[in-house]
């Protein structure tokens, strides 16, 4: 019997999670299908937004236009932690409470 050699060696595809090995047919080719292409680059794209994102994140000062207090990566707020009270305050306000500046409860 015969086996007739591949003239190129089975390589995996460069997706990680998929577990075809292909035989390339164009030099350059890292996927085993478009599929897998489209996937590995979706994947790649929304990690570089993500990136981009956290980078954002790190520089941000308080939304108030009189503040510029720096707010930490961890807080997912616009705004820093007085502030982010007050506008809770005045939400609270607008709901027809009657709050002192503390926020305790006029009575
Ligand atoms: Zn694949
Ligand atoms: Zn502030």
């Amino acid at each position: 019997m015969t086996v007739i050699k591949p003239d190129s060696p089975y390589v995996e595809c460069r997706r990680e999670e998929c577990p075809n090995k292909f035989q390339k047919a164009v030099h350059n080719q890292s996927f085993c299908s478009k599929e897998c292409c489209r996937i590995y680059t979706n994947a790649r794209i929304l990690a570089q937004y993500h990136q981009k994102k956290n980078k954002v994140l790190k520089g941000r000062v308080c939304r108030d236009s009189s503040c510029s207090t720096l707010l930490s990566r961890y807080n997912p707020e616009d705004y820093c932690a007085v502030h982010e009270k007050k506008r809770h305050l005045d939400k609270l306000r607008g709901w027809g409470w009657k709050l002192d500046e503390s926020g305790e409860i006029i009575s």
